[in-house]
């Protein structure tokens, strides 16, 4: 069995991967207009200015999509499938969209809207933001 895929961070990416490694979720965030945007990019999404930083946010959102993964032959990922893949909306914008996914014991409790929070998995020397059912 492979190892999970490790993320390569690159010049517009890195400032997310160093802030994941101290568990800070951040988001690059337009000096312009204050719009969110990820994945990160050169040009706001909202107003194409090109002055934007990263900025720390709340790592809390709800479920917006959800599907469970059957097929066992995403390398890295043979052992654990079924899982749960999800789609996050941050609470700070609407469409404010990351990715992650849930281990399929979880398939009782994921629901549209259902609120999650940012955790931090460690994989090697990368620190993965995956996100968590919060407890009622
Ligand atoms: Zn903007």
């Amino acid at each position: 069995m492979q190892a999970k895929p490790i993320p390569v961070p690159d010049e517009l990416t890195r400032p997310f991967w160093e802030a994941a490694r101290e568990h800070r979720l951040v988001v690059q965030r337009c000096i312009a207009c204050g719009y969110y945007n990820h994945p990160p990019r050169s040009a706001c999404d909202a107003c194409l200015a090109q002055q934007l930083r990263f900025e720390q946010v709340s790592g809390q959102g709800r479920i917006y999509s959800f599907t469970v993964m059957h097929q066992r032959d995403v390398p890295g990922f043979e052992a654990e499938a079924p899982f749960i893949n999800i789609v996050v909306e941050l609470n700070e914008q609407p469409m404010l969209l990351m990715v992650s996914n849930l281990p399929f014991s979880e398939r009782e409790r994921v629901r549209i809207g259902t609120p999650v929070k940012v955790d931090f998995e460690e994989r090697g020397e990368i620190v993965v933001p995956q996100f968590r059912i919060l407890d009622p």
